[in-house]
């Protein structure tokens, strides 16, 4: 478990800027409720919160602090979709299924900023578009089919497809081209993530801090044990995603953590000549480069691959070898915040969400979590009252377990990525 490892040493841009929160204590005794839940980043807390909406007796342990995890250090990028494109969902699972899948995975863009609105979470949100850079020509060529298939297949009309030039109007890096997504934007993740654990509260679910779950029993009920209590509820959700580690190895080997890194500068004396538009924008690299600016002129960017699970000595020096690389123009620039996060990717792309019996769990967003956990989440609420047609959309795409299990599967993927990864190169 990583509550006190290297990564949490590093402190993010967002733990520094992070709105006021009052700690919850620990669990100290054996409760019962409807629901536990383990994790409270935005999976975990918006199956809370809407639990709680539904008349649900809810109790969240969250291992670390509230957002420890991805949800509170991620890019803050709102991507709409899934990681698979359109197109290649077309293929896989044919027209009709494809449609029904990014329906609702479309759903969590509004989902997300209804709930910032009806609770006024302050997370310097911003509407302002998310662009995919076109990093070779082939790749423009695979955007252009993507625009098609997401305009007539799927009936999704805010896509653009841009030139080079129209690149460059959006963001000053010599893309080939992009692809443009008029309903993404971006926010500050830590402070979506408080305020999505505020209106928990106010819901009246009960929040214990510093509460590992370090066992799970099952029978007629679900127990989940911490080092100095247990809750007993009718329903368990695991939304521990990549630290979940060892508390459901059956779920969990479908699950792969990556470990990324990110850096953001100190202001910019002019941050729109990198971004004119302010988009969230994230390149077509299989190990994909991503930045954005913060609502007070930093450059946040993140990106680069380290295949070992030890952090790199030097985060910042990291970061900015990459952050260099695709913006010359920030040379020399200080870093004033350098942090890492872990990613949890399955063999497919798309997230592991399911259930086996009164344990349900959702995870693996490969890199596309900030709104899909919150929509998985309360897609998690819906099955446990039995209203299994939206969660079975995602439950029926069960992603192969890694080859090698737990133990193998670190090694083995790291010759995949590199194979990947040099494919970047040529
Ligand atoms: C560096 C980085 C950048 C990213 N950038 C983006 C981006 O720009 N856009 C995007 O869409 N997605 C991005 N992602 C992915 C996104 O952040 C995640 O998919 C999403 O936050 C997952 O949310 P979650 O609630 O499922 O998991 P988490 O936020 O990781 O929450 C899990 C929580 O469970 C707790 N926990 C785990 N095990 C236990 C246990 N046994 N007992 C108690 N508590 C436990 C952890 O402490 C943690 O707080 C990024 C991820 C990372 C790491």
């Amino acid at each position: 478990m990583l509550f006190n490892g290297a990564l949490a040493m590093a402190e993010s841009y967002y733990a520094a800027t992070a709105n006021p929160w009052v700690d919850q204590p620990p669990l100290a005794g054996d409760i019962a409720a409807d629901l536990v839940i383990v994790g409270g980043g935005c999976t975990g807390l918006s199956a809370a919160l809407h639990g709680a909406r539904r008349g649900l007796r809810v109790v969240v342990l969250e291992g670390g602090k509230v957002g420890w995890g991805a949800s509170g250090r991620n890019g803050g990028q709102i991507i709409p979709g899934l990681r698979q494109g359109a197109t290649e969902l077309v293929r896989t699972l044919g027209p009709e299924r494809a449609k029904g899948l990014l329906d609702l995975a479309f759903e969590a863009r509004d989902l997300v900023t209804g709930l910032i609105r009806e609770h006024s979470i302050a997370c310097d949100l911003k509407t302002t578009g998310h662009l995919t850079g076109a990093a070779k020509a082939a790749d423009l060529r695979g955007m252009e089919d993507e625009a098609e298939c997401l305009t007539t297949v799927m009936n999704y009309p805010h896509i653009d497809l841009l030139s080079a030039a129209q690149a460059r109007e959006a963001v000053d890096v010599p893309y080939f081209g992009g692809l443009h997504d008029r309903r993404g934007g971006h926010l500050h993740p830590l402070n979506y993530t408080l305020g999505l654990a505020a209106a928990a509260l106010d819901a009246g679910v009960t929040i214990h801090e510093r509460s590992e779950a370090v066992r799970l029993d099952t029978g007629k009920d679900v127990r989940v044990f911490t080092a100095r209590g247990s809750v007993q509820a009718a329903h368990a959700v695991l939304a521990g995603d990549a630290l979940l580690e060892g508390l459901a190895p059956k779920v969990n080997r479908r699950i792969m953590p990556v470990a990324n890194y990110l850096a953001a500068t100190a202001p910019l004396a002019d941050p729109r000549a990198l971004i004119p538009k302010d988009a969230a924008v994230s390149d077509s690299r299989f190990v994909v480069n991503y930045y954005r600016l913060s609502a007070d002129g930093r450059l946040i960017f993140g990106g680069g691959e380290r295949y070992t699970p030890q952090p790199p000595r030097d985060i910042a020096a990291f970061a900015r070898r990459h952050m260099e690389a695709v913006f010359p123009q920030v040379r020399g620039v200080p870093i004033d915040h350098a942090w890492g996060g872990l990613v949890s990717i399955t063999q497919t792309r798309l997230p592991h969400v399911g259930r086996d019996g009164a344990v349900l769990f959702a995870h693996g967003y490969s890199g596309l979590g900030v709104i899909l956990s919150t929509l998985a989440g309360k897609l998690l609420v819906e099955a446990i009252l039995g209203e299994t047609a939206r969660f079975e959309r995602f439950a029926s795409l069960e992603p192969p377990p890694f080859p090698g299990g737990t133990a193998l599967r670190g090694p083995l993927h790291v010759l995949g990525m590199l194979w990947y990864a040099l494919r970047d190169r040529l």
